[in-house]
């Protein structure tokens, strides 16, 4: 089945994509986060996320960096917390574009590493899925980045690779 990964960056979506490289699944890799400030920081995210899937040979795609439409959509929800109501829009917000870009492109589901990090409420990032899923009409499938190893594999690469690693999520530090 060929589908789509929303990656928001190269640490956690690394140990993801050599897993599914690894298993030969079908899949490209989507990078559609204009909640990334500012410019500088978004663009250094994209090209080490693009160096991993070059070195898995896995199709990279870069979408548009709407920004401007970002800070519509969280207007007046800045002073909120990570893991608060921004981020329930944030979540809604990319995962909604890229299904509707899968179903342009003829890809029969997509999946994300948004929930991967430690600092994020999976819980959350699968609400938000499931609302965008039900109404574009695409299938979400929840793909496994914390247990069984995912972790820890996701620090050595850190290290192998020399990724680029930042210190705060997308629109501002912790
Ligand atoms: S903290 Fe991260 S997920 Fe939450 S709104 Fe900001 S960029 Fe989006």
């Amino acid at each position: 089945m060929a589908f789509l990964l929303l990656s928001c960056c190269a640490p956690c979506s690394c140990a993801v994509i050599e897993k599914l490289a690894l298993a030969k699944e079908d899949f490209s890799v989507v990078f559609y986060n204009p909640n990334i400030r500012p410019l500088s920081e978004y663009q250094k995210r994209c090209v080490e996320n693009k160096r991993v899937c070059e070195i898995y040979n896995v199709p990279f795609i870069e979408l548009e960096y709407d920004n401007e439409r970002w800070c519509e959509l969280t207007k007046g929800l800045e002073n909120e917390p990570e893991r608060g109501k921004r981020c329930d829009v944030c979540f809604y917000m990319r995962l909604k574009r890229v299904m509707q870009y899968a179903k342009e492109q003829g890809f029969e589901a997509v999946a994300s590493v948004l929930g991967v990090s430690r600092y994020k409420d999976l819980a959350q990032v699968n609400r938000a899925a499931e609302k965008a899923a039900q109404e574009v009409g695409m299938p979400y499938l929840e793909i496994e980045g914390r247990k069984g190893g995912m972790q820890e594999r996701r620090g050595e690469l850190i290290k192998k690779l020399e990724l680029y690693n930042q210190t705060y999520c997308g629109c501002k530090p912790r």
